[in-house]
């Protein structure tokens, strides 16, 4: 269930919320509406009042409002000729009309008369998302996707909360402080429109616009009116952002770091969390896990994938370590291991006669290891929970 809404301003300013109703409406056909009536001057006809609002009754509304104040042309004042306007400091409208319209009755005003109010989003680098948007602004961006949680497929299944992390090269190539990488939490209230869930499929490094997004304490948040799309080529309007290059750098993990965020961690392994430690045999032809023994040859399992026999399956193992790292004196380090790790950490330990122990890995150097932070608690005794990831890289 969703709506298309267009967001209008007449010539005194005031802004309403058109919510388009039409036979055959589609969420893959946002960029049709946009190019149709986006920045148009339009007469409307047939509108039904939905409601009257607020800002306390709709604050993602108001946000965008907001951000597209003061207007850009003067406005008319009822009860005011134009020259006696006095344009400073103008309040913003405190309240808006929510309004149903049939696309049919939307005609472009061949007169244009009405100033043209139209402000285009002004595409920020993402080092500026981090250093000049405020808290609660709304803002759009390019940025370059390099990974994803959870992983979605190519079924659209019913939307649920979704992290996209993005960079650029104001962030990669830069100095400053500001973090490598942008969080950006997609909320199910932000209709993802296909090509953008199929480019999100791929793992494959995309560039996306997000446009209307909010700025929220160190991440960015889409909802409700927030449009997401495809940018080809790997390119943004915004200036001096070049295409981001190979291999993508992420933050150290240190003390500041967030839920929800990536980073780049290196440490001793100092304990092995023996609850979640176990290990499965693989098929060494097919990569699947349904073997079964066989009953007619001993030592030997039977792969119901490909049906070939094996008597020496590939071993995997799930292993989640503690870390000492240097970056973060006193503090807990938790991390899930990839397989890739894994199998590293195992073959470059002791072992005797050809058997692993887990335990040996104890001592040994990880890092520099990609990863996504699951949690990350600073009462008590600070804590932090890692998951190994490989990054999104152009094939
Ligand atoms: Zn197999």
């Amino acid at each position: 269930d969703f709506s298309v809404c267009l967001l209008v301003q007449d010539a005194y300013g005031m802004f309403s919320e058109l919510h388009l109703q039409a036979a055959e409406l589609s969420v893959d056909h946002i960029d049709v509406y946009s190019k149709r009536w986006e920045g148009k001057t339009c007469c409307l006809t047939g509108m039904k009042i939905l409601q009257r609002t607020t800002k306390g009754r709709a604050p993602g509304l108001f946000s965008l409002i907001d951000s597209l104040w003061p207007p850009l042309v003067p406005i008319k004042v009822h009860g005011q000729s134009q020259d006696q306007q006095v344009q400073n400091n103008l309040p913003v409208p405190s309240f808006c009309y929510v309004l149903a319209v049939h696309a049919e009755e939307i005609e472009d005003d061949e007169a244009e008369e009405t100033p043209d109010l139209y402000l285009p989003p002004a595409v920020y680098t993402l080092r500026d998302i981090h250093q000049i948007v405020g808290p609660s602004q709304r803002c759009s961006f390019c940025g370059t996707v390099i990974y994803i949680r959870p992983e979605i497929s190519a079924n659209p299944a019913p939307q649920q909360e979704m992290w996209i992390f993005v960079t650029d090269s104001t962030l990669q190539e830069g100095s400053s402080a500001a973090p490598r990488t942008l969080s950006v939490c997609i909320s199910p209230s932000c209709l993802l429109d296909n090509r953008v869930h199929q480019a999100l499929c791929n793992k494959s490094p995309c560039a996306l616009l997000f446009k209307d997004a909010i700025r929220e304490n160190g991440r960015v948040i889409c909802v409700e009116r927030t449009v997401l799309s495809v940018q080809k080529p790997l390119l943004s309007s915004a200036s001096g952002v070049k295409q981001v290059s190979d291999p993508v750098q992420l933050d150290d993990l240190d003390c500041a770091a967030q839920a929800n965020s990536l980073c780049a961690v290196q440490g001793i392994i100092t304990g092995v969390n023996e609850k979640t430690a176990y290990s499965w045999p693989v098929c060494n032809e097919c990569g699947s896990n349904k073997l079964q023994r066989s009953d007619e040859k001993r030592e030997a399992y039977l792969c119901s994938q490909c049906c070939q026999y094996t008597s020496n399956p590939d071993i995997r193992m799930q292993l989640e370590v503690f870390l000492r790292c240097d970056s973060m004196p006193g503090c807990t380090v938790r991390i899930k291991l990839q397989q890739e790790t894994i199998s590293l950490l195992l073959r470059l330990s002791p072992s005797v006669d050809g058997c692993y122990e887990v335990s040996n890995v104890l001592g040994m150097k990880v890092g520099p290891l990609n990863c996504y932070v699951q949690s990350a608690s600073s009462q008590l005794g600070r804590y932090v929970e890692l998951k190994e990831i490989s990054l999104w890289k152009a094939n």
